[in-house]
């Protein structure tokens, strides 16, 4: 068995999914070195940093983080590329247990009780055939031992891509479009939002609107990438 394990690698060599390098056999989908490499933001150990301040006077979030910036030779674009366009559902659980991983050492990630991931909207889903922050939650999951709160944020309104729009247009594109269900589940809890890039903070804040109608919530932000400044 372990021989044809290796006549596999040597035919099939696993690759690491930063930076394409051949993976040893102890190497679990990205390399040692890119571990270290990859920018972590450390933003969940300061609660003013600039994304918590971008929701400032906006949106009462507890706490807002990326786990990574995205870097100058495009290895935390590349995972995140392969995850949402490539299936490379490992990319996802992998940058999960890296935030997971993070917030578990973060005061203000403390007693948090479900984890919610941004809804893509199911016809999206089912050309991907899953949700990218849903994969990136199971990653979270899987280390802090919260689990998913499962369809208690829906998306109703199918949008555009969001690219090629300004500001106030990606806002009023995307703020109403989630709905809440089961919200006697949340009354009262400490939820995770998740989702994969934050850009413009539109989409979150759109959540963070549909979430806020619970009585007595705390919501805490935690993302894959930001752009550095
Ligand atoms: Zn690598």
């Amino acid at each position: 068995m372990k021989l044809l394990n290796h006549l596999i690698n040597l035919l099939f060599p696993r690759v690491c999914a930063a930076c394409g390098n051949i993976l040893l056999e102890r190497e679990d989908t990205v390399c040692t070195t890119c571990r270290f490499l990859l920018p972590k933001t450390g933003y969940e150990l300061n609660p003013n940093n600039p994304l918590a301040q971008m929701f400032y006077g906006q949106m009462p979030f507890n706490a807002v983080m990326a786990e990574f910036f995205f870097s100058k030779t495009g290895k935390v674009q590349h995972l995140i590329h392969g995850l949402k366009y490539k299936g490379c559902r490992e990319n996802g659980i992998f940058l999960g247990e890296e935030i997971g991983k993070s917030l578990l050492k973060a005061p203000d990630y403390q007693g948090i009780s479900y984890i919610i991931p941004i809804p893509l909207h199911p016809k999206k889903e089912k050309i991907r055939g899953y949700n990218q922050s849903h994969v990136i939650a199971e990653g979270i999951s899987e280390v802090m031992n919260i689990p998913i709160a499962e369809k208690c944020l829906v998306r109703s309104v199918f949008t555009d891509t969001q690219t090629k729009k300004s500001r106030e247009e990606r806002w009023q594109n995307v703020k109403d479009i989630f709905e809440l269900k089961k919200p006697q589940k949340l009354q009262g809890k400490h939820v995770l939002l998740v989702d994969d890039v934050l850009t413009t903070g539109a989409t979150l804040m759109s959540a963070g609107k549909a979430l806020m109608q619970v009585e007595g919530i705390k919501i805490s932000v935690a993302t894959v990438a930001c752009a550095s400044n």
